[in-house]
């Protein structure tokens, strides 16, 4: 047992130096894909549920490897923020949302807002709010089309920042929504306590809520409490019609999912959103 002891600590470190080696070349492939320009931004409709228009649009980063293989942000996001490379790329995917909003102007969609997810790495940035306001101002937009996306773990680091941080940015104008309600230790708190204008209900939530009581009913009460207290409320990762028409039984405002559209590049989406608005 002593050579078995000694064979799966070989085992173990050879274990974790293939997965140094890894991350070691995941972070270069990286580095080497923001010179390169392999990341792109797709988007994903947000729509009316009432009325069945697009209100908005999420931005979601996208890597294209030169030999056309997709990578999820799922896979590179959480290395992207142990390195502080998703800063740079933060800043990529905030300044490909405004030129997007300058094209979506161009064709018809203006009133349309763009939400950008923002990582707790880039909230930790001083020059934050000084970034955002910059890219707004060069790409010739007002601040009331942009939406943008954080987490509760985002406010949880240093809250009394963070509250700083928002409230520069909403008295810009900018809205501030809170992704992946629920799924947080203290979501009350921060609707409590930070300038929020929408929460997006977890798609953990939705995806059984035609056959799962509670989690129909905590969606159902959580789309009454947002709307208690005049909150916008998003419920992410819709794919049937069966949810669809359960959320609206709800009141819920606002849908995002597969059911209407997957994260599309740009001329996909203005193709989706020529046909269906028709503008
Ligand atoms: P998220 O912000 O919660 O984004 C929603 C995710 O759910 C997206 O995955 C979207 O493609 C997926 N989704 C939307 N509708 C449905 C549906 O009906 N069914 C299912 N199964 N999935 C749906 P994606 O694009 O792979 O992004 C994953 C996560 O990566 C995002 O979750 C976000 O946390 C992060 N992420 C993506 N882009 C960025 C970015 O530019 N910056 C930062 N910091 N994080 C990003
Ligand atoms: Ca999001
Ligand atoms: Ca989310
Ligand atoms: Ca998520």
């Amino acid at each position: 047992s002593k050579a078995k002891g000694r064979n799966s600590y070989f085992l173990f470190t050879q274990q974790m130096s293939e997965r140094i080696a890894q991350r070691l070349t995941l972070e270069s492939d990286m580095r080497r894909a923001l010179k390169e320009r392999e990341f792109t931004v797709y988007f994903q409709p947000k729509v009316d549920l009432a009325s069945g228009e697009v209100s908005g649009l999420e931005a979601l980063v996208r890597w294209v490897k030169p030999d056309g293989i997709i990578v999820s942000p799922e896979d590179f996001i959480p290395m992207a923020e142990e390195t502080g490379l998703i800063v740079p790329l933060g800043e990529f995917v905030l300044d490909a949302s405004c030129k997007a909003m300058q094209v979506l102007q161009g064709v018809g969609c203006s009133a349309l807002t763009v939400a950008v997810n923002l990582s707790p790495i880039q909230f930790g940035q001083e020059d934050l709010v000084e970034m955002v306001v910059a890219n707004l101002e060069r790409n010739g937009l007002p601040a009331s089309r942009l939406e943008l996306e954080i987490t509760e773990s985002t406010l949880m680091t240093d809250v009394q920042s963070s509250v700083a941080q928002l409230n520069r940015l909403v008295e810009l104008g900018i809205t501030i929504s809170i992704d992946d309600f629920g799924t947080g230790y203290s979501s009350l708190y921060y609707l409590k306590n930070f300038p929020i204008s929408t929460l997006k209900i977890d798609r953990s939530f939705i995806r059984d809520i035609t056959i799962d009581d509670s989690d129909a009913k905590i969606v159902e009460t959580v789309v009454l409490m947002a709307r208690t207290m005049g909150i916008g409320v998003v419920a992410e990762g819709v794919e049937t019609k069966e949810q669809l028409d359960l959320l609206a039984t709800f009141g819920c405002a606002t849908v995002q999912g597969y059911y209407y559209s997957r994260p599309l590049p740009l001329e996909k989406i203005i193709e989706f959103l020529l046909g269906k608005n028709g503008v």
